[in-house]
């Protein structure tokens, strides 16, 4: 068997850290003018510049290049740290003032230039790594359950592999002694963190873009509901288990009465507003397991999963006599609005079309009876 010097593996270390950290940077640099929710390209790519400086100097110490300690180490990971919580601040809360973070790292950088040998600055780094990536991990773990993004979770992991490390560093200084046992652990620990580090933060990236685009697809910019098409994904999956459980499926379907004459009066925006404020509405009476959508124009439906036709017809009649008491304030002008309703319920073969054309016909009638009220389909 063929034997690999362990001066290699090194040296393979710091190419594979050096070319995919430089990457990172790179990927920063091409997304920088896109806008990311929940995202902080600023601090991330400062994180990658510093962490790349940091480990070419690291890679040009160890090959005895030049003669240095590890104080400049020191500095480089105290700065890469502090953007890595930065980062991940800046996206936990608002609120937080970077200011007083930048303080703290800059003290504790002058008193690591204090510091008398690498033994000492190893024991330095270890109590701050103890201190600080506990935070990290805890708001990356935070975001991640938040924002249902497995990138900040890998965040998370690598902020924890560090903080594990860490006694494990401090027992080879202050009980082995042993520098070299040390030095390895640090490597180890560095590498695989900053590596998880870049791929959950490309992963959040991808996946913020994705839950973006998602949100655009399938919902109604003006009122926030599902559009049609993000109807069909919600009832789709409504549906499945409502086949699964044998359970009625019901559907209200909605038209604001004499919607024209609103715009008329008020204008457009008045409308518009109109058309928002009746969407709250929908959504405090609705359960979180049913789907609102706006299929267009004034015109509203709710699918309401394992609901018999008398408890839909009861959500309709709440819904049609909050909106008729409600009085809206449209710029100091008093609003009053009307709503008719048609419900229909499907028990066995529930198809959505047809649960929907039941519900239209039932809203027709109920436009034909007079408006302001709720009528529902013979089935
Ligand atoms: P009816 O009681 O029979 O339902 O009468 P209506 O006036 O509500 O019905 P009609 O279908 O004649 O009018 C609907 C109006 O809705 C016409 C259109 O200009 C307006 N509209 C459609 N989409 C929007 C929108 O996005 N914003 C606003 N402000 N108005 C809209
Ligand atoms: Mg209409
Ligand atoms: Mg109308």
């Amino acid at each position: 068997m063929f034997e690999v010097d362990l001066v290699v593996y090194v040296n393979a270390l710091f190419i594979l850290m050096i070319s995919s950290i430089s990457s990172y940077i790179f990927i920063v640099h091409k997304l920088r003018n896109d806008n990311y929710p929940g995202f902080s390209l600023r601090y991330y790519n400062l994180y990658f510049i510093v962490g790349v400086i940091g480990w070419v100097g690291l890679w040009i110490k160890d090959s005895g290049l030049i003669k240095v300690d590890l104080a400049s180490s020191v500095i480089a990971y105290l700065l890469v740290s502090s953007f890595l919580l930065l980062a991940v601040l800046e996206v936990s809360c608002k609120k937080w003032n970077d200011k007083v973070i930048a303080i703290i790292h800059g003290v504790g950088i002058i008193l690591s230039l204090f510091l008398d040998d690498d033994f000492e600055r190893l024991v330095y780094i270890s109590l701050y790594t103890l201190l600080v990536y506990p935070v990290i991990a805890f708001l990356s773990f935070k975001l991640a359950h938040e924002n249902n993004n497995i990138g900040n979770g890998i965040i998370g992991a690598a902020a924890t592999l560090v903080v594990f490390l860490a006694p494990v560093q401090l027992y080879g200084i202050l009980i082995l002694g042993d520098f070299n046992f040390v030095y390895a652990v640090a490597l180890v620990s560095n590498s695989t963190g900053f590596i998880l580090v870049s791929i959950g933060f490309l992963a959040s990236m991808l996946i913020a873009e994705h839950n973006q685009l998602t949100q655009l697809t399938f919902t109604d910019p003006l009122t926030g509901l599902f559009n049609r098409r993000g109807l069909d994904h919600a009832v789709a999956l409504l549906l499945s288990s409502a086949k699964r459980n044998k359970n009625s499926v019901s559907a209200i379907t909605m038209d604001l009465d004499f919607f024209k004459s609103i715009n008329d009066t008020y204008g457009h925006d008045g409308g518009d507003f109109v058309l928002k404020e009746f969407s709250r509405e929908l959504l405090h009476q609705a359960r979180s397991s049913d789907a609102c959508s706006r299929l267009g124009g004034e015109e509203f439906v709710i699918i309401l999963p394992a609901t018999k036709k008398a408890n839909a017809m009861q959500v309709a009649e709440r819904i049609r006599r909050s909106v008729e008491e409600k009085e809206l304030n449209y710029g100091g002008k008093a609003i009053k609005i009307t709503c008719s309703f048609g419900v229909s319920t499907l028990s066995t073969e529930i198809d959505m079309d047809y649960l929907l054309k039941q519900a239209d016909k039932a809203l027709y009638q109920a436009k034909a009876d007079g408006r302001n009220r709720v009528c529902s389909s013979e089935y």
